[in-house]
């Protein structure tokens, strides 16, 4: 699958990891708009938000609390985000949620 996501959990791109386990998969993202900023998403590919199940929801919950903590951002706080589709603003097509953290962030959401 020509997907640019699936390619860099396969190694065949590199980035930076920073958690994996069965289910998960998270890196930093290259151009980061915040101190932290973490991809975190499904190993099994799925398109987007809509496409993803309650169950794989659960682990990439899971593993957000764990990343907050390592990158130490839970105490002091940290947003996450889905773009979903076009007006969403999503680029990569496969389902991600952005973990943004390490500074005081924008009041505004868009
Ligand atoms: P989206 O716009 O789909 O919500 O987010 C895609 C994110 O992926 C963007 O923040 C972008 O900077 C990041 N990104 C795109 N290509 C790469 C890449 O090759 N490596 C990494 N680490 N991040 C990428
Ligand atoms: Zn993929």
């Amino acid at each position: 699958m020509d997907c640019l996501f699936c390619k860099i959990m396969a190694g065949e791109i590199p980035c930076t990891k920073v958690y994996e386990d069965e289910w998960v998969f998270a890196f930093r993202d290259i151009n980061p708009q915040a101190p932290v900023h973490v991809l975190v998403m499904p190993k099994a590919h799925m398109s987007d938000i809509m496409a993803c199940d309650g169950e794989t929801m659960a682990h990439l919950l899971d593993a957000i609390q764990t990343i907050a903590k390592q990158e130490g951002v839970d105490k002091d706080g940290f947003r996450i985000v889905s773009n979903c589709g076009k007006n969403g603003a999503q680029s990569v097509g496969h389902l991600h949620i952005h973990l943004l953290g390490g500074r005081q962030l924008a009041d505004s959401m868009a």
